[in-house]
């Protein structure tokens, strides 16, 4: 494969093309860079290639006539025109799916921009496809191009020894990379998971899979909602233990008793949207349930009406709608002994209640503390209990074993709507995090 990089600095190529990997590519012939400057294409005896911008600014803009000739001589009459891409912090960003892409072209052309930038029109004109490596900014396109040529090496044909390489590092299959580790068996205190030597291939390959699982979710969200699960990935991520702890855990949002703005205890309304998001959270968490507490009978059929539209109305039969699931196992009952009482029936034993709110004391409970006790006893039922209005009123905090610290958010306004904090709460206690 040919690459042509376009470069102000052409001398800044060959070292990187002369040693490893890149070095015995360009030997072999799987490789061949070259380099055009564009000062080559200048006129005037300064042979410039920069100028001021158009609307003032600080700084040069590459000028749009020697660039321009500089990428056009990369073209031969007897060769298809090659990809012509700009190395730029505004361009796509390049990803490994990309890489593999532009590996399968015969000719690339690189253009490296210095300064602030090029002028436009070499864009409109000259360029197919503008390509970023990062959101952050270099001085120059040149170590993009680098990178550009170096990971596509890696796909062309002789370049990587054992074929298996490309597929099995980070982003092959939209995950990370699992941990790797080489002699001594054991550095600074750190031993090497012993699953490594235990010489059972099948097992190894589950823990690198796990690993790759956890390490993508706690590092690259975005990666790990797109991956898609097999049923193996499935299993793995159970063993992780994430949903665990929370198996024998409910939530309950308490209407009544909770204060107003004035401390004084009324019974708030039941709202769609506490029924619905906290439903969804307490589901995605893996908690065993959701009560909705309210003693005012209406409330409780409201809270049934809204439930059925998800369960059994119209809604439920669309299907990519899966909330009805979480809705489900939504439960009005009228007080927290209620709840107290239906977990009991469950469980045989009765729920350690744990009270939230936004002004707990210096007893409170850490939110580490709490989820590595449920992690210690995950058979023992736990209620969180959760208010609506200005917060859970003194009756319902004697109901409580202990009071789990407040989320601290910003003392002039921490005003987190219920659902809001329950979500914290649960991922604080129940979501992921690395290692
Ligand atoms: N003013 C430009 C902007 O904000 O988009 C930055 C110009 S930068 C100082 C000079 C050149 O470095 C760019 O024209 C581009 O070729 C290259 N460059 C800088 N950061 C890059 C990145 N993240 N990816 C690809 N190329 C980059």
């Amino acid at each position: 494969m040919r690459f042509t990089a376009i470069s102000i600095f052409p001398e800044l190529f060959a070292p990187s093309l002369a040693v490893g990997v890149l070095g015995r590519a360009v030997d072999s012939g799987a490789l061949a860079v070259d380099v055009i400057d564009p000062r080559e294409f200048t006129t005037d005896r300064h042979r410039t290639v920069d100028d001021t911008p158009y609307g003032g600014g600080p700084g040069m803009v590459m000028k749009v006539e020697p660039l321009v000739a500089a990428i056009e001589s990369a073209t031969r009459a007897d060769e298809p025109p090659p990809h012509r891409v700009l190395l730029s912090p505004a361009g796509r960003p390049l990803t490994q799916a990309r890489v593999r892409e532009l590996a399968a072209l015969p000719h690339l052309v690189l253009v490296c921009g210095r300064y602030e930038g090029i002028d436009q029109r070499v864009v409109d004109v000259a360029i197919d496809e503008e390509l970023s490596i990062g959101d952050f900014v270099l001085t120059g396109g040149e170590l993009g191009a680098l990178a550009i040529i170096d990971a596509v090496a890696r796909y062309l044909p002789g370049v990587l020894g054992a074929a298996a390489s490309t597929d099995e590092e980070s982003f092959s299959e939209g995950l990370l990379e699992y941990p790797q580790y080489t002699r001594p068996a054991e550095f600074a205190g750190r031993a090497v998971p012993e699953i490594l030597s235990s010489g059972h291939h099948d097992n190894i390959r589950r823990w690198r899979r796990q690993q790759a699982l956890a390490r993508t979710a706690a590092r690259r969200p975005d990666l790990f909602a797109r991956h898609r699960f097999t049923a193996e990935d499935e299993a793995l991520w159970r063993e992780l233990g994430v949903g665990e702890s929370a198996a024998n855990v409910y939530v309950a949002l308490v209407h009544h008793p909770v204060y107003d703005r004035n401390r004084r205890v009324v019974t708030s309304a039941i709202t769609n949207l506490d029924l619905h998001d906290i439903a969804r959270s307490t589901t995605t968490y893996g908690l065993a349930g959701y009560f909705v507490v309210t003693p005012v009978t209406a409330q409780r059929d409201k809270a049934a009406r809204i439930l059925s539209v998800w369960t059994d109305g119209g809604e439920a039969s669309h299907p990519s709608d899966n909330r009805g699931e979480a809705l489900a196992r939504v439960e009005a009952v009228a007080d927290i002994d209620a709840a107290c009482a239906a977990i009991e029936a469950r469980h045989g034993t009765a729920p350690r209640v744990i009270a939230t709110s936004a002004q707990a004391g210096s007893d409170a409970l850490g939110f580490d503390a709490l989820a590595a006790e449920l992690r210690a006893d995950p058979e023992r039922p736990v209620l969180l209990m959760f208010g609506t209005g200005w917060g859970l009123a003194e009756a319902a905090m004697a109901r409580a074993e202990r009071v789990l610290a407040p989320i601290a958010g910003r003392p002039a306004f921490n005003h987190l709507s219920v659902r809001s904090a329950v979500a914290i709460v649960l991922d604080r206690l129940f979501g992921l995090r690395e290692s």
